[in-house]
């Protein structure tokens, strides 16, 4: 082998960061370039696939400038893609329409549909694990195929983004099986497409592409990829991982039961699970970056989200202040000065709805108890908090329906930059928390180390669990959890007390999502 480094790419919602990292998972130099996402309707979100391609291209290029990198030391190319995002591309390899990411809500009308044909959303969710949603790739499809007939008909093959950016590099048409499994038309079992759901809900099964484990060799750059990057024509792309389960690798908790809590602008708490699980309360079963294991997902939609909403509503002035580098440092320091428990405030960080511990479209945050006591430091820490019950909570519902024991929580994600909230995710859950070094970055260089094991550097995913370092463990402190301990079960009942009044109020404003 010529080459000594690995690029990833991390192409999220918001951008895209390429990394150049060595066969040791080092990050050695990063970029990040930004693209659009356009919203022309009420609950649409779409994006250009073009510009995912751009945003690699140009961060790949400048990553070899910036790193004086030659072409022949890159050994291979890989991606820790957004999952559920939906690109129809012609028979010529052209996208017809703009892609349908993973944030549009537009199928829900497919939806309820869908569920009703299997008995109604009770027993869809008894079977299927949750509720379907008008996010979900099947009925992304069937919208499709209603709505824009002449799109449906012509489309070749149905790709997900890291599906689109494979095809970029090396011209074939392939699904990685992370990305197939999060469809839900993926046999966990067998490990193929599962051609029963596809007929049963009246989809060709040619527009379904080649699948392919993520260590596999997806091709090589061709020509005219590679001059566009500035690297090597031949150089091997390799799948690669949806990004949940491209940070579980970059989290190092990859071993049989191992779990990771993810503290980015949505959080979650994943778990590698050998056994194929039927998903239940809002967890679901997918496809894990070790082919041979399965992963469980409990996922929250707002985590750093709603710490980015303070920091934007009550510390604008701070942003503005040329003295303050990072706000969220500030932010970190002043919620040290308030004592556990935030004076008996709770927050519910549940802004768009909720997907685990609860699956809710209606219920919205709250901050309950609030006196005239109460200082924004106060508001501040109690969403810290509410963050961490609700990660308890999803913990809870992991151990209690799917027997997840651990003591120790790997934690990645922008929000595990800072200390503090790491330290009362611990004193809250009552686990050791540990971060790893660069958490932030867990989603590229867990790519990376995908690719790794694909060339043969490492003898399977389950290796990698050593080559991810711990940059600082957490312990619990035991008073620290018993006032915790006390509010996490008032935290609970609050979404028994409110989840009626939430319908009432928002069942309007949202019956569009239903229709
Ligand atoms: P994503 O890729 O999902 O958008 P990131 O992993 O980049 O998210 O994390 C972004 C979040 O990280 C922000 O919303 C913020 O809440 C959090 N964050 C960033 N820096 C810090 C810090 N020093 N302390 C606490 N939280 C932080």
């Amino acid at each position: 082998m010529s080459g000594q480094y690995i690029i990833s790419h991390d192409v999220g919602t918001g951008g895209s960061k390429a990394v150049l990292v060595d066969a040791a998972g080092r990050t050695l130099h990063s970029r990040f370039e930004g693209y659009q996402v356009s919203y022309p309707r009420l609950h649409w979100a779409e994006q250009d696939p073009g510009d995912w391609w751009r945003a690699v291209t140009t961060s790949t290029r400048r990553l070899l400038a910036d790193s004086g990198t030659r072409p022949d030391d890159v050994l291979c190319m890989t991606f820790s893609a957004q999952l559920l995002g939906v690109v129809p591309m012609d028979g010529d390899g052209n996208p017809l329409r703009p892609a349908i990411i993973w944030l549009d809500a537009r199928a829900g009308k497919q939806a309820q549909q869908i569920m009703r044909k299997i008995l109604g959303p009770r027993v869809f969710a008894k079977i299927v694990g949750a509720e379907a949603t008008g996010k979900d790739v099947l009925p992304k499809l069937l919208w499709l195929k209603e709505n824009e007939e002449q799109v449906f008909s012509k489309t070749d093959k149905f790709l997900d983004v890291n599906g689109y950016l494979i095809y970029r590099c090396t011209g074939n048409l392939l699904c990685e099986w992370s990305a197939a499994s999060a469809t839900g038309l993926f046999d966990l079992k067998k490990k193929r497409w599962s051609d029963l759901l596809i007929r049963f809900f009246g989809l060709p099964r040619e527009k379904f592409p080649e699948l392919r484990r993520s260590t596999d060799e997806a091709g090589r750059l061709n020509r005219r990829s590679a001059e566009e990057l500035g690297l090597r024509e031949g150089t091997p792309v390799i799948c690669g991982a949806g990004d949940v389960l491209a940070a579980a690798v970059g989290s190092g908790a990859v071993g049989e039961g191992e779990g990771h809590a993810y503290l980015g602008t949505s959080g979650w708490v994943g778990v590698v699970m050998e056994r194929a699980y039927t998903g239940k309360s809002g967890v679901a079963s997918i496809q894990s970056a070790d082919p041979s294991k399965c992963f469980l997902l409990a996922e929250m939609e707002t985590a750093g989200a709603c710490l980015q909403w303070i920091a934007d509503q009550f510390y604008r002035r701070e942003q503005k202040d040329p003295e303050v580098a990072n706000v969220f440092r500030l932010m970190d320091e002043a919620v040290l000065k308030i004592e556990p428990g935030s004076d008996c405030l709770i927050f519910t960080p549940w802004m768009y709805g909720e997907r685990c511990p609860v699956s809710d479209i209606y219920v919205r945050s709250s901050f309950i108890n609030l006196s005239a006591d109460h200082r924004r430091e106060h508001m501040l820490r109690a969403v810290y908090e509410g963050v961490a019950y609700n990660l308890r909570w999803m913990l809870e519902l992991l151990r209690e329906k799917f027997q997840y024991d651990q003591d120790t929580l790997r934690v990645v994600g922008g929000g595990a930059r800072g200390d503090p909230w790491l330290q009362i995710l611990a004193d809250v859950t009552r686990k050791q928390v540990e971060r790893v070094v660069a958490p932030q970055e867990a989603g590229a260089v867990g790519a990376a180390l995908i690719a790794a094991v694909g060339l043969g550097i490492y003898d399977g995913v389950p290796a990698l669990k050593d080559v991810v370092k711990v940059d600082r463990a957490f312990e619990p402190d035991r008073s620290n959890a018993e006032v915790y301990d006390r509010l996490y079960g008032c935290y609970k009942d609050v979404y028994g007390c409110l989840r009626g009044l939430y319908r009432k109020i928002n069942s309007d404003r949202f019956s569009a999502i239903e229709e």
